[in-house]
């Protein structure tokens, strides 16, 4: 491994100390209470009381929150769901996973999906539309509800990226029928392995959550419908018990730290910082701005021990395992130069002040040299 002087993967670090965790997962393994357990219902509980939704249910992995939560509202096989170009693959499988269709819309300067490109994607075979809050910001959300509540197109937010972000001091995850959410080792708020949750306020719904999860069994010995084996392993919502009570905190560092970042990048003229909105609450689950010669700073950066990377190098939507959708490259002009000119910084809650100091005047030396 290369000795980075600002690393992205801050794991490690988090769990150098994990004595207090160990015993809270000693005590799972000796009950034996592996499946369903105590610890997955209080850390349900404080999710949702986290988040400020009436309930939370803990699945496998953020995609399968994707999935079940696509499958509670009645996604099938032709149907089609609205989602942004740019996202995670995990969306667009979660859709597919169902054998119902991502539509694509392009985005916005701040990542997420373009509200104002939906409606002329709207078919009598959309039966959802998935916003993803990518980076860890949330799009207009006042605009989405009000073409769902138009065209009664049910909303499911994909919040893997953005626990604790906010529009309108309205939470992520609040909005649409059920936000999902993951707790994938590198994501905010993160365990052991991989884990998620959906977020929902309606009885109805996460009735029927906790029915897919779980086989659609009803009792030990009957169920009403078929489902999936997606439950939250016990063991890491002991982990997730514990982590919890951090992420209000480790948020407002990510936060601090992007401020600094901005404050710094934006006396740079080849850097673009996408407009931060004051009504929206953006927790840097990633840092991402757009650079000219970015290939150049990106290996100029690399080399100075700086270990940035691409949030996503390769256009989604022109990839081979989604060649079926026949999309071209041009389909989505603000995703395809997004493409070309993001570059991501390290900003987790780890970072001392020397390293993001580090990365600023690297970032300064390079526009500098390459006068
Ligand atoms: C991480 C992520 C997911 C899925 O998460 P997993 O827990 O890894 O399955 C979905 N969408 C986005 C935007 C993500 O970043």
């Amino acid at each position: 491994m290369k000795n980075w002087k600002v690393r992205y993967s801050y794991l490690p670090q988090q769990f150098k100390k994990i004595d207090h965790i160990l015993k809270r997962v000693k005590k799972v393994i000796q009950t034996g209470d592996f499946t369903l357990g105590k610890e997955l219902n209080l850390f349900e509980k404080n999710f949702a009381k986290l988040i400020g939704t009436k309930y939370a249910v803990g699945v496998n992995s953020g995609t399968d929150a994707i999935k079940i939560s696509l499958a509670a509202v009645g996604i099938k096989a032709g149907d089609e769901v609205i989602t942004a170009a740019n996202t995670f693959v995990a969306t667009v499988g979660g859709i597919c996973e169902l054998g119902a269709k991502p539509v694509f819309v392009d985005v916005l300067e701040n990542y997420c999906l373009n509200a104002d490109l939906i409606e002329a994607k709207i078919t009598k075979k959309t039966k959802a539309i998935l916003p993803v809050h990518f980076t860890g910001y949330t799009p207009n959300m006042s605009k989405l509800m009000a073409i769902s509540r138009k065209y009664k197109i049910p909303v499911i937010e994909d919040a893997c990226q953005g626990i604790l972000s906010s529009y309108n001091n309205k939470n992520s995850g609040t909005w649409g029928v059920t936000g999902c959410f993951s707790l994938h080792p590198l994501k905010n708020l993160n365990v052991w392995s991989d884990g998620g949750l959906i977020t929902t306020n309606s009885k109805k719904i996460y009735e029927k959550l906790k029915l897919l999860r779980n086989h659609g069994l009803i009792n030990r010995d009957e169920f009403t419908i078929t489902g999936y084996n997606s439950r939250l392993d016990t063991i890491q919502a002991a982990v997730g018990n514990c982590l919890i009570k951090d992420v209000k905190k480790l948020t407002q560092q990510r936060i601090s730290n992007a401020k600094f970042y901005d404050s710094k990048l934006e006396k740079i003229k080849q850097i673009k910082i996408p407009k931060r909105e004051k009504n929206n609450r953006n927790v840097f689950h990633l840092y991402v701005v757009f650079a000219e010669k970015r290939n150049q700073l990106l290996k100029y950066c690399l080399e100075k021990g700086i270990e940035c990377k691409i949030h996503y190098p390769k256009e989604l939507y022109l990839q081979k395992g989604l060649r079926f959708l026949k999309h071209k490259r041009g389909d989505f002009p603000v995703t395809d130069w997004q493409c070309k000119n993001i570059i991501s910084f390290p900003v987790d809650q780890y970072l001392s002040k020397k390293q993001l100091s580090y990365v600023t005047k690297a970032v300064e030396n390079f526009y500098k040299l390459s006068i």
